[in-house]
This record gives C-alpha cells, structure tokens and sequence, in this order.
C-alpha cells in the first residue's frame, strides 16, 4: 500500500518521530537470533517509523493516525524479547513506549506504573518501601513493565509467585484501541487475561497495576556439586523447603557454568551448580540443607554487595543461553516445563539420553500450586530436522515445550486458540493493524 510518509510525519509533528535508518532497523529488532530458525526469517524486517510518545494522549493521536492511514502498529518497551515479538513483519510503526515511565504510585502491596517503566529501576524506588515487583525477567535492568506482561512469562520470583499468566500477578491495565474511534478501556480482575502476554496484538497497554511483593535483604549464593542429579535434587528441595525464603533456584550441568566469564575463577571445572537468591534471615538453615546434599558454597554476596557489580541474576533463565552464545554462537535452546516427577527420573532420563547435546539448565518455579522444574535447555544446533526431533521427544515424554523457534503466539505458548483474545481483537482492532502476522488465531479466522 502506498502511504505518503512526508504527510504522516507532518500529522504527528507534535510527537517524537525517528526517520533515520540506522536507527529504525536497530528499533525493529529484538533477540530473535538466539534462534538460528528466526534469524532469517526476521533479519530484513524494518518498521517505516519510530514514534515515541510521552503519554496517553499522544498514544491516542498515534492509534488515530493509525487507523486513518491502515498503518501496521507494532509496541515495543525494550526490544528484549526473544521471539521476534517487537519485530514489525509488515513495516509501519513502531510505537516506542520507553518514554512512557512513570511510577504513579505505590501503596501496600499494590502499584500503578507507566508502561515503559524499568524493572530494575522500579524495584530500587519500591525497595525504599519495603516492596519489590512479584517475579523479573533476568533482563531486569533493561526490559519495561510492559514488554514484561506483553511479551513475558515469569523469572526470578516465579519459586513463590507463579508466571504472570496466574491469576493475581496483574491487577488491572489501561489499554488504547485501533476502532475507528480510538479509545482508553479499563480492563480489571479476569479481563487483563484479554491482553496478558499477547505480544501487543490487540491493544496498547498504556498503565497497570501490578501486586507487588514484600522486599527481602537477598544474599546471592552458588553451591557446586558432584554430580548433576544431586543438583537437581538439591533444587527440588531447596523449593520444597517451605521454611527458607528464596527467589532463584537455577541448576546448571556441566559444562554450562565453564561459559560463565564472570565465574570461571570461582565455579570449578567439571562441576554442576546453583545459582540462587536466599533472604538473609534463611541463610542458617539453607547452610543445612546443602550440607545434607554435600554440596559447597563457592560464591556469597551479600544484599548490600548484590546490588554492585556481577549478579547471579545475569546469568540465570535465558541469561544462561546468552553467556553460552556468546562463547559459542552455534547453541541455541529450548523451553520447557517437567511434569510433576518426584524423583526427577524424567529428568535423570533426559540428562542421560541427550549427553552434551541438549545441556540441562533447569528453573524451578510454583505453577497451580506446584513447585515444578522449568528448563530452558542450552542445545547444540545441527538442522532444523534434528531440532523438531529433540522437541517431539520431550513432547512425547509428557515435558511441555514453549517453543521459541516461532514468532506466532500460539505456537510458542500453549499451542491453543486463545478465544478471549481473538474477540478482544475483534472488538479493538478490527483491521488487523496491531503486530501484524503474529495471531494464528486472527491468520486462520
Ligand atoms: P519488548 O521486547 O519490547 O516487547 C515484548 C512484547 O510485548 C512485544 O510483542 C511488544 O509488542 C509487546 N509490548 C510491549 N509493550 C507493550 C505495551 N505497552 N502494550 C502492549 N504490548 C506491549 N523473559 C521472561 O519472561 N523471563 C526471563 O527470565 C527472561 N530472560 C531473558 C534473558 C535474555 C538474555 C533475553 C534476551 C530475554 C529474556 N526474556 C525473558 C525475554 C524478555 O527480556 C522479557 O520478556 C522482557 O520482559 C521483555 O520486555 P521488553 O520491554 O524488552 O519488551
């Protein structure tokens, strides 16, 4: 379609526009290519505009605009994401809401923030009053607020709270349409799942409140091992032992920490680790329990000391896969989720049968009322075919794979039409203008 984008400019004079190329690829792009089956899908994929609104109101005069022209809109907080969520498949706009970062309050237990708002930066201002966000992605420091709930699942937290998707996690969301007459709808208590982790494909998410969490002093542990089953089984306990405050538990095999830089002096080689965050109070028992598991604590710091420099954070959930890449850019991964399995035998059986191929890094999180491990799998890349194969034999074990080889939201998730979204979709973007291509369920209807 031809779209005189002189004149666009010229409608949104009064807002922040970017136009230079250079800037508009590096705006287009997320972490994809942690994929080598995205990488070429996604590579040459460009929006024709940045816009970067200050508030609510200009993101309405964008919606507008949007809808006047038939203009793909694409929302982006950080560009973190691992799946091409931010990436505009049909050019357009990118609709930049890292301005967009204000606090507007916190009171006991509860919070209202701007979309754009840091993870990081939010939690330094809420700690000052004894509150932290519920669970972070381990990009804390860079992601939004916004692109956690459009494009994320859980993260360090996840041990106590659960992923996003669960109910309470979010509150309420304030969301701008792309109906011929935009509008600003309040969606609160179920009514935030028509928008929750939707890659922004049916609405602009402009404020939300969010529940939040009482703030521990957290010191950062790792405890070497042996063998890795007694590292997992470490795990398993340390997130059963309801006693202890934690909020990280995250198993690492051989040969995974020998690809972390920071950590090279202090894990040594050949073992299997943990990386975990403990509350100081807890730090007496915990000293038990890895006794009991014969494992050593090799690196401590405490709350005071883990807000400086190096943090276990940065080298947990898909941090691992990133220090991996980085010493060798031919891994790639995997996400899954073991079943319940008290014995971890799924998990002994797939240490075992994939070797060095598929190297287990597990996560272990609370999900319907279940402490169960995540893994998020460091794999050795071959083909496409060989891929497949390794996740039909987790899927064929029971292990859920989230596969994040796809750009399409139902694919990478719960592979099921979500009915709610799809008519949230219908009702607030009857062109299809928002993320275009990434709903199956829109695609197929
Ligand atoms: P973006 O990437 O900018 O956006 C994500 C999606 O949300 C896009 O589809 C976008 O269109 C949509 N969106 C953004 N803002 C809005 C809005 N206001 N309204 C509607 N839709 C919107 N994820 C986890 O869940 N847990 C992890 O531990 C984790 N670790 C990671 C580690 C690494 C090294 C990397 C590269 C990624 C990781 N991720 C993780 C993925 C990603 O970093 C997080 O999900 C992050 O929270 C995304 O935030 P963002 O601001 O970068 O969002």
């Amino acid at each position: 379609q031809n779209i005189d984008w002189d004149e666009i400019c010229n409608e949104l004079s009064e807002l922040e526009v970017i136009r230079d190329r250079t800037q508009l690829s590096k705006l287009s792009q997320d972490y994809y290519h942690f994929s080598p089956i995205l990488q070429p899908l996604l590579q040459d994929k460009t929006a024709d505009l940045v816009v970067r609104p200050v508030n609510e109101a200009e993101v309405l005069k964008v919606a507008k605009v949007c809808v006047q022209y038939k203009i793909p809109l694409t929302v982006r907080g950080a560009g973190t994401g691992n799946y091409g969520q931010c990436v505009p498949l049909e050019g357009g706009i990118i609709l930049d809401l890292s301005k967009m970062n204000k606090i507007n309050w916190i009171k006991t237990g509860l919070t209202s923030v701007e979309p754009g708002v840091k993870l990081a930066a939010f939690d330094k201002q809420a700690r000052e009053q004894g509150w932290e966000l519920r669970m972070v992605p381990s990009t804390y420091r860079t992601a939004t607020i916004g692109g956690f709930i459009g494009g994320g699942s859980g993260g360090i937290g996840s041990i106590n709270y659960g992923q996003l998707r669960d109910r309470g996690n979010l509150q309420a969301v304030r969301v701008v349409t792309l109906e011929d007459e935009p509008q600003v709808l309040e969606l609160r208590g179920d009514d935030v799942q028509k928008v929750n982790h939707a890659y922004g494909t049916n609405g602009i998410i402009t404020a939300l409140e969010i529940p939040l969490a009482p703030a521990y002093p957290w010191a950062e542990l790792i405890v070497t091992f042996d063998d890795f089953m007694s590292s997992a089984r470490f795990g398993q306990a340390l997130g059963n032992s309801d006693g202890i405050i934690n909020k990280l538990i995250c198993i690492c095999a051989s040969p995974i920490p020998s690809y972390f830089a920071a950590f090279r002096e202090v894990i040594p080689e050949g073992k299997h680790c943990a990386l975990l965050i403990i509350a100081e109070p807890s730090l007496e028992p915990f000293q038990d329990l890895v006794r009991e598991f014969n494992g050593e604590v090799c690196y401590q710091k405490s709350s005071k000391e883990a807000n400086k420099g190096t943090t276990v954070i940065e080298y947990t959930w898909n941090h691992t896969t990133l220090h991996a890449r980085s010493v060798d850019p031919s891994l790639t991964y995997l996400q899954a989720l073991f079943p319940l399995d008290p014995d971890l035998k799924l998990i002994e059986h797939c240490y075992h049968h994939f070797g060095d191929e598929v190297m287990l890094h597990l996560e272990f999180l609370r999900t319907q009322g279940q402490m169960l491990p995540a893994a998020l799998q460091v794999v050795r890349f071959t083909t496409e075919e060989r891929l497949n194969e390794i996740i039909r034999y987790h899927e064929d074990k029971g292990i859920l794979i989230f596969n994040p080889h796809t750009y399409i939201l139902e694919d990478g998730g719960m592979k099921t039409i979500n009915l709610e979204q799809l008519e949230f979709k219908k009702q607030v973007d009857p062109h299809g203008l928002l993320n275009p291509g990434k709903m199956r369920a829109w695609l197929e209807q």
